[in-house]
């Protein structure tokens, strides 16, 4: 079939955190045929399927049982120009932040605040990314995906892949779909959003008064960087909790007695916290366990100081959660992925 298939891969270079564990089986695919083969190898000896992008994302909690699926595919194509938008589709295996500087090179506009983040295409509706007051589900158009139950191709549109916070169908139902690749709308004039305060202080001190999408992105990569550590350096899977969204009444009963705690009303009446906030008010913000800890700068970060298991950084996780539950009455849940095990 043509397919490298390598065993026991360590995949310590291939998950952000750094994290040595090994896949029982390894595969990188570039193509739907690839895929195929793969997921038909897997059906014949019944492997469970794990898939894997650029591994910023996951937590390895242990060993990765059965075939681990490297989505290596690339392309990237303009389907379709009008006077204010284009139509993009790039394949699965893109690496994101590449992907933003394309467009922003061909003039496309509204992925600059997306700039910097790590992985691939085909992960990011998975949780549907978002950053500096931008989400994934407001450039995207549509996908395609194998359906591995029917073993069918779908294209699925915006309202199908049921977008919300750090969320979609493809967390609600995991290992059902392979994203194969990704259709998104982009503006050919600049619309900049600059509702995050220090990107728009950022702005105002460039002095700039056209709006310019490529100097966004820089600022935003120029913000990442100075507060978020390079998995290259600090093995880390980004922000490791979700922002709680709490009921209005359960959230103003917090600011009876933390006034000062940050909170953003939603449109539909929740109230989202900032778990940082509540991670550093419970004292965690730089505590270090062993070979894993909460960063220095960072409170919703943890960090692997080096040679760290999954299981330690998910002591050190329950812990955090449970000490926030017992202070807030808030449940933190987890946003990167846990796999293997
Ligand atoms: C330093 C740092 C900063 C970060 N900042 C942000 C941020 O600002 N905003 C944000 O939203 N996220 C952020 N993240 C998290 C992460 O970068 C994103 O979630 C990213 O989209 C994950 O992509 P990946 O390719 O690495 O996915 P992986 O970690 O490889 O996979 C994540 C999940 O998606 C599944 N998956 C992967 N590829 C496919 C596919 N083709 N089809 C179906 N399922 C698939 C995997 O099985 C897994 O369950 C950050 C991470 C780091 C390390």
């Amino acid at each position: 079939m043509g397919l490298a298939v390598v065993s026991q891969a360590d995949l310590g270079l291939l998950n952000t955190f750094g994290i040595s564990e090994h896949a029982e089986r390894l595969v990188a695919v570039e193509s739907d045929g690839q895929l195929r083969d793969a997921l038909a190898l897997a059906r014949q000896h019944d492997w469970p399927v794990t898939l894997l992008g650029g591994g910023s994302n996951m937590v390895l909690a242990g060993p990765v049982p059965g075939l681990t699926v490297a989505m290596r595919s690339r392309g990237r194509r303009v389907l379709e120009r009008s006077a204010d938008s284009v139509l993009i589709e790039a394949e699965a295996g893109e690496n994101w932040h590449q992907l933003v500087g394309w467009t922003l090179d061909h003039g496309f506009h509204g992925l600059e605040n997306l700039s910097l983040i790590p992985g691939t295409l085909g992960a990011a509706p998975v949780q549907n990314i978002g950053a500096y007051g931008v989400e994934l589900c407001e450039v995207f158009d549509s996908l395609e995906a194998l359906d591995r139950g029917s073993g069918q191709l779908c294209r699925l549109d915006r309202s199908a892949c049921r977008f919300a916070y750090r969320d979609s169908l493809f967390k609600q139902q995991p290992g059902r779909f392979v994203i194969l690749r990704v259709r998104l709308r982009l503006g050919t004039c600049p619309q900049p959003r600059l509702d995050y305060a220090p990107l728009a202080a950022a702005w105002q001190a460039t002095g700039l008064r056209r709006p310019d999408s490529r100097v966004i992105s820089e600022l935003v990569c120029r913000i990442r960087r100075s507060k978020l550590p390079d998995p290259v350096q600090l093995g880390n899977a980004g922000s490791f909790f979700k922002n709680p969204l709490l009921p209005a009444g359960q959230a103003r009963a917090l600011l009876l007695r933390w006034p000062a705690m940050p909170h953003y009303p939603q449109a539909d009446g929740s109230i989202k916290l900032a778990a940082g906030w509540l991670i550093e008010q419970a004292g965690w913000k730089g505590h270090c366990q062993g070979r894993v800890g909460v960063h220095r700068e960072q409170a919703l970060v943890l960090v692997n100081y080096g040679g760290a298991r999954g299981a330690e950084v998910m002591t050190l996780a329950r812990a955090i959660q449970q000490d926030v539950a017992e202070k807030f009455g808030v449940e933190l849940e987890m946003e990167p992925q846990l796999i293997g095990g």
